[in-house]
């Protein structure tokens, strides 16, 4: 085994939820930038056609050779995939336009929900943190992370229908213990784009916290325009702007999942 493979194996993170635009990409591009800056070795997987994990850590459409497309139906090991990103400590997989033919050409390959997993054990990569960023939609690309995966984490958007949909992803997840991957955990549900002066950011909140208990993080990102401004930068919004809401609130949350995680290795060694 090389030396990479000889390192800790990394924990492997979904970031997952059917719906669009509920803040999957942006958690996962703002919760890898902070636990890298925390020293952690962070890759983030780009398993979206669309791309956007690619484009808002600066690698433009051009720039995407070579990506997740490789590994999923080639035999290349990971770190022939992965690019350095502007964030020291964060790699990045890319997802390239092939990936949007993908969902339908998985259909006839062999080991088709774990072609991600396989590619994960080829080689790891000796990262801390894997995230998986996941398109919108419950099929096989999302099928492949959560096969790949040790958790799911579930963005969720605090606006009237955001329970609407979570039942059909938890029997997602559920389904996907059974079949797939019997270890299969949810890391945490993070609520996001939370309005503070809006009634009913709060009372979704209460809900779903009713719902998952403490699975639910205590740190709330607040929506906040330089979240979203980050992106056409090509930047985390950590790097392009450290001291606004969103940045600290995705410092905190990262603050969150090591506090978790150094519960689990205490609980299970
Ligand atoms: P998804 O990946 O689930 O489709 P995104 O992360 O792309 O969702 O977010 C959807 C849109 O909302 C994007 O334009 C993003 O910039 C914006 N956005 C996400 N989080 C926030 C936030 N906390 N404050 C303001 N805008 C946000
Ligand atoms: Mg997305």
């Amino acid at each position: 085994t090389s030396a990479a493979q000889a390192r800790p194996t990394p924990r492997v993170i979904a970031l997952a939820n059917q719906k669009g635009g509920v803040g999957k990409t942006t958690t996962t591009i703002n919760l890898g930038t902070a636990l890298a800056a925390i020293g952690k070795r962070v890759l983030i997987i780009d398993n979206d056609p669309q791309g956007n994990a690619s484009t808002g850590l600066g690698i433009s459409q051009s720039d995407r050779g070579i990506g997740i497309y490789d590994l999923l139906f080639g035999d290349s090991r990971l770190e022939e995939v992965t690019v350095p990103t502007d964030v020291p400590n964060l790699s990045l997989v890319t997802a390239s336009v092939e990936l949007s033919g993908a969902e339908v050409e998985l259909v006839n390959v062999e080991r088709r929900e774990y072609r991600l997993k396989d590619a994960l054990a080829r080689s790891h990569g000796g990262y801390d943190y894997i995230l998986i960023d996941c398109p919108p939609a419950l099929g096989l690309l999302t099928l492949n992370a959560l096969a790949a995966a040790d958790a799911v984490l579930v963005p969720l958007q605090c606006e009237f229908y955001a329970l609407e949909g979570l039942s059909h992803l938890v029997r997602t997840i559920e389904r996907v213990k059974r079949a797939f991957n019997p270890a299969l955990d949810i890391q945490g549900v993070v609520l996001t784009m939370f309005d503070r002066r809006n009634n009913l950011s709060d009372m979704v909140a209460a809900d779903v916290r009713g719902f998952f208990g403490d699975k639910v993080f205590e740190t709330v990102i607040p929506r906040n325009v330089r979240v979203s401004e980050a992106p056409s930068h090509g930047k985390p919004v950590l790097l392009y702007d450290y001291r606004s809401a969103g940045a600290q609130a995705y410092i905190h949350l990262a603050g969150e999942v090591l506090k978790r995680e150094r519960k689990r290795q205490l609980a299970y060694g």
